[in-house]
Order: structure tokens, then C-alpha cells, then sequence
């Protein structure tokens, strides 16, 4: 899976657009890039599949609250689930920084429709005003109880926030001089006369960072920035079922602009304990029981630890080791659907290394005994069990 590119951005839309500014959207680029008006350009190609995407899931209001609240992984089949492969939570971390790569400034490789009007990410935000703040990224560990129900977060963290001396503006009375470097456009025009003509490069003015005013006196609190160095309490839900590597972005929640300029966004990525009792198997969970032969053979009732607690199970007369006890919905809650995965407990038979002379006699005595061999289609048996194992694992 390669690197996504956020949704608002490949529609051009603010986090809060109305539906409506999605639609117009999605239309004037759908017509720009479609593929009857670009025969044969695999970059259009590309683009109006990426706009069709993006179109999908925020026009849908369900799916846009998904995407709002985890992003990607939120509405994709492949990053959120494992599909049933135990190590694919460890694969998706890879995706995962290369898409933060993506939300961090890889923007704008190979002619993004928006880069020519308004040059790069930053820039664009800038049609507010003000320079946007740049996203903060925290991980947040959570044990597996935590994970198999969900679990609400309160945590600090460290950010740039508005000042509050001058409102953000910066400004100490809140007065503005036009820019003397550009002249108040907003933009700096270089010409540059080669043998082959005279060609104009249009770059944003670094005075005033395009906005094309600069504050007559500077506040003495921020120094003109509009935002100082504090601590901000963010609370926050996390749904049962996140995996190792899984981001949660909170919108507008990371660092805020330089002199009013909107926020930037807190990721937060997950980080799965390691359990003391149990190992993660996509949504289920296993727990390996060693039980003593005798009981093996004569069956027992056991107690066996729970994400809930613990829980007394029947070991049936005749148990083999590599035998399966599945405690149905006593697994992990799933993340892109309904319902519970299970506990799978795994039977061993506990073999001692180290005998007394009293029980090495008493296993003598019993070895002794015809029933206690193994008969002919013993192999049969064992393999067949191994069988049903992977099949109960898998199914
Ligand atoms: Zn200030
Ligand atoms: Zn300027």
C-alpha cells in the first residue's frame, strides 16, 4: 500500500466543508481529470481515480466520521483489520510513517492540481490567514483490556497555543502596516531574461509570509508569533479493536498558527502492551493451558484467565495436546464491524522433566497397562488433530 494523500486535500476542501462544497468539488475536478477528456494520460488516470476515492468517503456522512475520527485506516479494508494474519499489524507500521510522510510535507510531488494556484501545502492553507501550525504526533500505549473494549483517554501535551494577550494577532494594538517588501500582494515577482526569453518566477513574499501586512508594534508576550509554548488537556475516544501502529487524528488539535493561521492536526498512534497471559491473533486472543496427562485422559474442569477475568472451562475426557477450546466472544472488540473476537485456548500437555522415584515407579506400573499404549492408528489420530486445530484457527 503506498502512501495516501489526505482526502480534503485531494477534493481542495476545508475539514468543515458542507456537503454541498464537496459535491461542487468533486465535480469540477471529476470533469477536469475524467478519463474521456485525457485519453491516454496515466497521471490523469491516477488523479480521477484518487478524486473518486475521496469523493466516496467524505460524501457519505457515516463513512466521513470514520475518516474524521482515524483517517485512512478508519474507512480502508487493509491498514485497520489484520485479515487474519498475526503479523500484519507489525507490516502496517511501514504504511502507517509513510503516511504520516504524506500529512507531514510530502505533498505536492508531480503536478497536484493545487500547487500551481497556490504553491505547496502551507500556502494553501494560507487562504485564511496567518502561517498553519504543524502537526504534533504522540503515542499513546494501551494494554489489551484496554484495546478488546475501548477505552477514553484524558492526556497533556505540549503544544503551541494561541496567545492570549493579543488574541493571536500578534499585533500589540491590533494594527497592521502594509508590507514594504511587496507592496501588500502577498507575493515577490522575479524576472529572469535568458537566451530564450524573459521568464517571471512568482514566489511568496518571506516578509510577510503572503499575507501581505505586517504588524505595526509586536505584542511583547509572543513576540509577534501570536502563539507561545503551553500544555493542552485533549480527551479522547478510542474504539475496541486499534492494533499495533493504528493513528487517531484529532483534527485542529496540534499546533495552532502563527498569528491566527488555523491549526494543525494531533496524531495519535497506538501502542499495544504486550500482554502477560495472552498473544493477539487479529481479533482473538490465545492462551496456551498446560494440563497434567491425567487429566488429559480423565478430564477435568480448569480455571483459565479472561480479558473479563477468569472463566472455569470443561477439559473433556480424551483431550489431545494441540487441542482447541474456543471461549466464543471472549476476544477482542472488532474495530470495522459488529461483535467480538474469541479466546482460544490451546491445550499442552505438561510433560515434567523432573520425577520423584515414587511417581517414576507409579508411570512404570502404568506403562505396563495395554490401554495405556498407543494403538495402531494412533498417527492417524494425532494428525488429524493437528488438522482440526489449524482448521478452528483459521475458520
Ligand atoms: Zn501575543
Ligand atoms: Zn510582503
Amino acid at each position: 500500500m503506498s502512501a495516501k494523500r489526505d482526502y480534503y486535500e485531494i477534493l481542495g476542501v476545508g475539514r468543515s466543508a458542507s456537503l454541498d462544497d464537496i459535491k461542487k468539488a468533486y465535480r469540477k475536478l471529476a470533469i477536469k481529470y475524467h478519463p474521456d477528456k485525457n485519453k491516454g494520460d496515466k497521471s490523469a488516470e491516477e488523479k480521477f481515480k484518487e478524486v473518486s476515492e475521496a469523493y466516496e468517503v467524505l460524501s457519505h456522512d457515516e463513512k466521513r466520521a470514520r475518516y474524521d475520527r482515524f483517517g485512512h485506516a478508519g474507512v480502508g479494508s487493509s491498514a485497520a483489520s489484520d485479515g487474519g494474519n498475526p503479523f500484519a499489524g507489525r507490516g502496517d507500521i511501514n504504511d502507517i510513517f509513510s503516511a504520516f510522510g504524506d500529512i507531514f510535507g510530502g505533498f505536492g510531488e508531480g503536478g497536484s492540481p493545487f500547487e500551481e494556484s497556490f504553491g505547496g501545502r502551507g500556502a494553501r492553507r494560507r487562504r485564511s490567514s496567518g502561517v498553519p501550525g504543524s502537526d504534533l504526533k504522540i503515542k499513546i500505549k494501551l494494554t489489551l483490556e484496554e484495546i478488546a473494549k475501548g477505552v477514553e483517554k484524558t492526556i497533556k501535551i505540549k503544544k503551541l497555543k494561541t496567545c492570549d494577550t493579543c488574541s493571536g494577532s500578534g499585533s500589540k494594538d491590533g494594527s497592521m502596516n502594509t508590507c514594504s517588501t511587496c507592496q501588500g500582494s502577498g507575493e515577490i515577482r522575479q524576472v529572469s531574461k535568458t537566451m530564450f526569453g524573459q521568464f517571471i518566477n512568482v514566489s511568496t513574499c518571506p516578509t510577510c509570509n503572503g499575507e501581505g501586512r505586517v504588524i505595526k508594534e509586536k505584542c511583547s508576550k509572543c513576540h509577534g508569533e501570536g502563539r507561545v509554548h503551553g500544555e493542552s488537556t485533549v480527551k479522547m475516544s478510542i474504539p475496541a479493536g486499534v492494533s499495533e501502529g493504528n493513528y487517531i487524528p484529532l483534527r485542529g488539535q496540534g499546533n495552532v498558527g502563527m498569528r491566527g493561521g488555523p491549526a494543525g492536526d494531533l496524531l495519535v498512534v497506538i501502542e499495544e502492551e504486550p500482554h502477560p497471559s495472552f498473544d493477539r491473533h487479529g481479533d482473538d486472543i490465545i492462551y496456551h493451558l498446560n494440563i497434567s496427562y491425567p487429566d488429559a485422559v480423565l478430564g477435568t474442569k480448569l480455571e483459565v484467565p479472561t480479558l473479563e477475568g477468569s472463566e472455569t472451562i470443561d477439559i473433556p475426557a480424551g483431550t489431545h495436546g494441540g487441542d482447541v477450546i474456543k471461549l466464543h466472544g471472549m476476544g477482542i472488540g472488532r474495530l470495522n464491524s459488529y461483535g467480538k473476537g474469541d479466546e482460544l485456548v490451546m491445550v499442552n500437555i505438561f510433560v515434567p522433566k523432573h520425577v520423584s522415584g515414587k511417581e517414576k515407579e507409579l508411570l512404570k506400573e502404568l506403562n505396563n497397562l495395554s490401554g495405556i499404549q498407543p494403538q495402531k492408528n494412533a498417527k492417524e489420530k494425532v494428525e488429524k488433530s493437528i488438522f482440526d486445530r489449524v482448521k478452528e484457527i483459521l475458520g
